[in-house]
């Protein structure tokens, strides 16, 4: 069943189509000018739209026009223009405009219903090209194991990131989080504990950020946390937060149980001095070595 909508200054007409239509099983919305279709397309987000090209006030090529415009929501809606001759110039200019087809107004009823089918068929077939899209799209900024976004992704928002910082004169944090002998983890308890742990650590991250944060695996066993807005206080606090959080965690299944640790360096821009999203991401680096070094289990936010 589709959402139709059908724009025509004729009672008859829009009549006629309605009976036709509903017998396919399609819901009909019907408007009597071109102001009122418009206001009727935007509410209904039909799957179709079928209108008249001789109209008085606005005439269907400017409704057209406005449905296919570059900011129209509807842009990709097929429209399907029911006209009374068949000037030639006038076939063109609708079709140049993107009109997916026209019918001429006495066309035989069975013949304006296969029309109607076929633009609802590409209709589906656009549709769901466009949902294959978005998941492959998801698919590949996101990390299998954990469900959070991958490096790929989080290295395009670093450089969004800091370039709206740069224009805002805003701050942006950079978090690196790298779990402390995690080799041992799977040595000791097998790859499949290791592997949940890694998505309970990125739990116990994910739930401790604001919306607006990034989360992403950065690699194996690394986490990244990226933060717009927020100076170097804010985000070491965040991942103080986070690194107590882990390490008051026991991370536990059916098969094993452990205490797991997390260290972590924080840069931040305008703070430290990096403009560029691998400076950033080369001091934050260079203090979670630092963190290493002192022990692990802590957060390194200078030298
Ligand atoms: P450090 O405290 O110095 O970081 O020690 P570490 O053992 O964590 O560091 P190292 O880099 O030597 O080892 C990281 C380990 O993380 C080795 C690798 O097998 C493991 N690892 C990386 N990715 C995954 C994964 O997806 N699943 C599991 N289970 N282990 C992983
Ligand atoms: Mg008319
Ligand atoms: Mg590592
Ligand atoms: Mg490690």
């Amino acid at each position: 069943m589709a959402e139709i909508v059908v724009v025509d200054d004729s009672q008859l007409i829009r009549k006629m189509v309605r009976k036709l239509l509903e017998r396919e099983g399609h819901n009909v919305h019907e408007a009597s000018n071109g102001e009122e279709g418009l206001r009727l397309i935007d509410r209904t987000g039909p799957d179709l739209i079928i209108l008249d090209l001789e109209m008085p006030d606005m005439n269907g090529l400017d409704v057209l026009k406005r449905i296919k415009s570059e900011d129209s929501f509807h842009k990709n809606t097929p429209v399907l223009v029911l006209t009374s001759d068949n000037d030639p110039r006038k076939i063109v200019e609708l079709l140049n405009a993107n009109a997916s087809d026209y019918v001429e107004k006495g066309t035989p009823e069975e013949v304006l219903l296969a029309r109607v089918r076929v633009q609802l068929r590409i209709k589906e077939l656009l549709d769901e090209l466009d949902e294959k899209n978005k998941k492959l799209q998801r698919m590949a900024e996101t990390d299998e194991l954990t469900g959070l976004y991958n490096r790929r992704y989080v290295m395009r928002r670093l450089e969004e990131e800091i370039s709206e910082a740069y224009r805002h004169r805003h701050p942006v944090a950079l978090t690196i989080f790298d779990v402390d002998h995690f080799k041992r983890v799977n040595d000791t308890y097998g790859h499949t504990f290791g592997d949940f742990a890694l998505k309970e650590i990125a739990k116990i991250i994910k739930g401790s950020v604001r919306l607006e944060d990034v989360v992403a695996r950065y690699g194996g066993e690394e986490f990244l946390v990226l933060s717009p807005s927020t100076d170097k206080k804010g985000a070491y606090r965040l991942a103080e937060r986070i690194r107590g959080l882990i390490a008051a965690h026991l991370f536990k299944n059916r098969t094993a149980e452990t205490r797991i640790t997390v260290s972590a360096g924080v840069a931040s821009y305008p703070e430290d001095e990096a403009f560029f999203p691998d400076d950033l991401l080369k001091t934050a680096d260079r203090r979670l070595y630092i963190a290493k070094e002192r022990g692990r289990n802590r957060v390194v936010w200078e030298g």
